[in-house]
């Protein structure tokens, strides 16, 4: 039998290590994540992978026997965490400050989802065929019209002090994925909740946790006398202790969150556009029908893995890979928010479980969809010549824009507008002709817009044709000037 490549493996704890950030020399460390028995990293220039220990499988047989077989572990670890426990009828079970200062527990499972319905299918009509029978444990049960499309989830308040929590649905074959006994664990002394003050989610797997993040703890037991990072809250009848992840609180997560570590954490999906979307990634975004999307994934330092976008619940062949951009580099994704109802995704980092769920659903207030035009006008450079705007954008329609002799160099600076989120940096290119002493290019290192843009009237007097703006990991726009422009000042140079 020929010798395994396996892209992942476990460490003594348990967790799912890529190849790519194993420690070349820890051998007789890793565990083959199938038969548990020891694999080693070979990490040589062309191919890096784990392989079982010389020997190993003399005695056991490992299911790792085929490229097909490690094909379909890597393909298992593309399921989001949210799919596979929504496939259990598993309620995620989050708490939160409601306004008043109080705490409360409640109850995430989802809505009916609008894209596994036939086209023309009436909702009302399908919701007036759903039933919930019975409910136990939940404070204020949602009823069939909670379930509609137009609802990013089903939202509800679990009684902390309930023995039991169970939700059942009933609703013709449409909807058989939301059918069943929908439960959660009950409250235990340790659990933990991540994400931040108004929502934060309980795991029960070896999480990580990132700083800044804020951590809730669950004790039956009188709260230790701890530094003043550290608020109690009641939940119910429990104590919830509350603190930011921060270097300071780092003993706390050892002493009560097994598996919680604020270093390692994998890496960060941000939601950048819509530009007010709400930090936490859990929370839907709930945005204009169609407005742009742009997530900004950033690894761990030093670490350049494959990110993957999966839709929930994952289909084939949907999966969509993000370009490499370099270690510790961002990289970005572009979708938009649905015409209606919801649309989830889960960044994915490829041969590991670390996912993050993206949430976008259409505001169903917002009647009036945004026209093709406008949908990427919300990034790039806005041009006016004091009666026109145009909108250049990298991942927009139009991306070059021809700027005419009689525009006056000097005005330039003062016409451009960058349009995006802040902190995008922008890298500059201006191309000179070949009779310049700059020919045939000046390259301004990535930076914010404002701090290049009096340099790109001056480069247009001295004769600049083209000025190139690479916005970070999206693509470039171009401003083009026109002939004229260049000679009417550009004498000097020749
Ligand atoms: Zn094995």
């Amino acid at each position: 039998m020929g010798e395994m490549s396996i892209p992942f493996a476990l460490d003594p704890h348990g967790r799912e290590v890529p190849i790519k950030e194993a420690i070349r020399f820890k051998t007789n460390y890793y565990t083959c994540p199938e038969c548990e028995k020891i694999v080693n990293p070979r990490k040589g220039e062309k191919r890096q992978y784990f392989a079982h220990k010389q020997g190993e499988l003399e005695e056991v047989e490992c299911e790792l026997s085929s490229d097909q077989d490690v094909e379909r572990m890597v393909d298992e670890l593309r399921t989001s965490d949210v799919e596979q426990e929504e496939s259990q009828n598993l309620i995620r079970t989050y708490v939160g400050e409601q306004p008043g200062g109080s705490h409360r527990l409640f109850g995430v499972i989802p809505s009916i989802d609008r894209d596994q319905l036939p086209p023309g299918t009436d909702v009302d009509d399908l919701i007036d065929q759903c039933e919930i029978p019975s409910t136990v444990g939940i404070k204020h049960p949602p009823t069939p019209r909670s379930f509609h499309p137009s609802e990013p989830e089903v939202i509800f308040e679990l009684d902390p002090q309930a023995d039991r929590y169970q939700l059942s649905f009933s609703g013709p074959g449409l909807v058989s994925n939301l059918d069943g006994e929908w439960t959660t664990g009950l409250l235990q002394d340790g659990d933990l909740f991540v994400g931040d003050q108004t929502r934060a989610r309980r795991f029960t797997s070896n999480r990580q946790v990132k700083n800044g993040e804020w951590v809730y703890i669950v004790t039956d037991s009188n709260p230790p006398d701890h530094n003043q990072v550290v608020s109690v809250h009641s939940l119910g009848e429990w104590t919830l202790l509350a603190f930011p992840a921060r270097p300071e609180t780092e003993n706390l997560l050892e002493d009560y969150g097994t598996g919680l570590r604020a270093d390692d954490y994998g890496f960060e999906a941000d939601v950048l556009l819509p530009a007010d979307a709400h930090p936490t990634a859990d929370k839907p975004i709930i945005a204009s029908p169609r407005a742009t999307v742009l997530i900004a994934v950033t690894p761990a330092e030093e670490l350049d893995p494959v990110f993957e976008i999966v839709s929930i619940p994952k289909r084939e062949g949907d999966t969509v890979e993000l370009d490499q951009t370099g270690p510790g580099n961002t990289r970005f994704y572009k979708t938009t928010v649905p015409q209606q109802g919801s649309k989830r995704i889960s960044v994915h980092q490829r041969n590991s479980s670390r996912h993050r769920l993206i949430h976008l659903h259409a505001d169903d207030q917002d009647t009036e969809s945004i026209p093709d035009q406008l949908v990427d006008a919300e990034i790039g450079l806005l041009y006016s010549d004091g009666e026109t705007e145009t909108i250049v954008s990298p991942i927009g329609d139009q991306n070059c824009l021809k700027i005419e002799s009689e525009v006056s160099p000097v005005s330039l600076p003062s016409a451009i507008e960058y349009h995006g989120p802040a902190g995008l940096e922008v890298e500059v290119t201006a191309y000179f002709p070949d009779s310049h002493s700059e020919a045939p290019f000046i390259r301004r290192s990535p930076g914010s817009l404002e701090s290049v843009l009096p340099n790109v009237g001056h480069w247009v007097t001295q004769g600049c044709k083209e000025a190139e703006f690479t916005f970070d990991g999206l693509g470039s726009v171009a401003l083009q000037f026109t002939q004229n422009m260049e000679s009417a000042t550009g004498g000097g140079d020749q």
